[in-house]
């Protein structure tokens, strides 16, 4: 039986004060948090994220004519939209539901007007991946009402295109895979050049993520961005003479990488040591959690800290701090920045018992290092999307 969605009163009364009736259905999609595997998707490398227990619920009834009349609670905002439309219209919070339905119709799905409310609490801007929940759970709102049946790869492809195509942010494919196709209790490993993934059983018992959210926008992360993955790019050419069966950085390992160094340049040889080395310890981390190896877990998301930090040049001081922080709090197994770096949110691997210390640490300390106030979010594993009929 599908998950009983967490804002279901709120988006029903929502939905009834709005439009008068009750919604046909509501769909549910989570956020995410990736436990280890940065900056290695656009490398075609692993990811190994979880979806969080925040989600974004839409609340949907079928309309009679090609209308989408949406309302987003949460923002104060309303909108509507022609099924027919060509071109991103309105405001950037209407292109995610609007982008949805653009791209699943040019996938040839044949969708219905609706009437549609949502609201959440995945946090926005946190680095959680709010966008992809709103995505993903327009998704299965539209194929639900439109009578259509997808797959989870088919409801994250098309959330993916939306986002990158009609709202114009450039992300890899893991936000929107794990938004709809996590398992509750496991992590999903994600091969982000074959799409291929695997759900890998947490065996961690009394054991929780936290997230630390620093509260810094992550205003470099853009033009940075573009800078790492032009230095993998110029690295990956830089070996393909002596190794030509190399597309990405994911097809090196790191004693292949050692054997050519010296045909990098130190910057390039510091950004690939990290992905490939990063690569490695994903596909470790995997094997941990299943083998319910917390120490060895919270070694690799420690080296991988370490690696973003002095390899590829993308965490910042308040991640650091609110990333040493935790670590120095007993029970906590591992921690490191997530995300794309430079703000945004780090994680860390602690016992239940740990929460209570980590937090008190973290609500002392933080602010003395930076001058701000870090939010803590706790989370399991949680299932990803679906929808419940009413
Ligand atoms: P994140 O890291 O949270 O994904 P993004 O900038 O990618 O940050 O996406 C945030 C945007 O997604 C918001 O500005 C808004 O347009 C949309 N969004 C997220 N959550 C909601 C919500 N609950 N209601 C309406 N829009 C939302
Ligand atoms: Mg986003």
């Amino acid at each position: 039986m599908n998950p009983t969605p967490k804002h279901l009163d709120r988006v029903v009364a929502a939905f009834e004060a709005t439009y008068g009736g009750r919604p046909e259905l509501v769909a549910r999609a989570p956020g995410r948090v990736n436990l280890i595997g940065e900056h290695t998707d656009y490398n075609d490398g692993w990811v190994l994220p979880i979806a969080i227990p925040y989600e974004v619920n839409v609340a949907a009834k079928t309309r009679q004519d090609d209308q989408m009349r949406v309302r987003a609670v949460d923002l104060g905002k309303q909108a509507s939209f022609g099924l027919d439309i060509e071109e991103p219209s309105g405001d950037t919070w209407l292109r995610y539901p609007q982008g949805v339905a653009v791209m699943l119709r040019r996938e040839g799905h044949a969708l219905q007007g609706i009437d549609a409310v949502y609201a959440g609490d995945v946090p926005r801007g946190s680095g959680l991946s709010s966008s992809a929940a709103v995505e993903v759970a327009f998704a299965h709102a539209y194929a639900a009402t439109a009578g259509i049946s997808l797959s989870g790869r088919q409801i994250a492809l098309a959330s993916k295109r939306a986002e990158n195509e009609w709202v114009g942010v450039p992300t890899g494919v893991m936000d929107q895979f794990v938004s709809a196709l996590a398992r509750e209790g496991h992590a999903l490993l994600l091969d982000c050049r074959t799409l291929e993934y695997e759900h890998i059983p947490i065996n961690l018992p009394d054991m929780v993520v936290v997230v630390m959210d620093t509260t810094v926008s992550r205003a470099l992360a853009g033009s940075e961005y573009g800078k790492r993955r032009a230095d993998c790019e110029a690295a990956v050419q830089a070996l393909q003479p002596h190794l030509p069966d190399v597309k990405a950085l994911r097809d090196v390992s790191p004693e292949q990488l050692e054997e050519h160094a010296d045909d990098l340049t130190d910057v390039q040889l510091k950004r690939a040591r990290h992905v490939v080395r990063e690569n490695a310890r994903t596909l470790e981390a995997a094997a941990a959690l299943r083998a319910g190896d917390a120490g060895r877990m919270g070694e690799l998301m420690h080296s991988s800290h370490e690696s973003l930090r002095d390899l590829y040049e993308v965490s910042s001081p308040d991640l650091n701090a609110v990333v040493e922080i935790a670590s120095s709090v007993d029970g906590v197994v591992g921690a490191r920045m997530t995300g794309g770096g430079f703000g945004g949110s780090a994680v860390a691997l602690a016992q239940q018992s740990a929460v209570e210390p980590l937090q008190r640490v973290i609500a002392e300390q933080y602010p003395q290092r930076t001058g701000r106030h870090a939010k803590v979010f706790v989370c399991e594993a949680d299932p990803g999307a679906s929808f419940i009929r009413l």
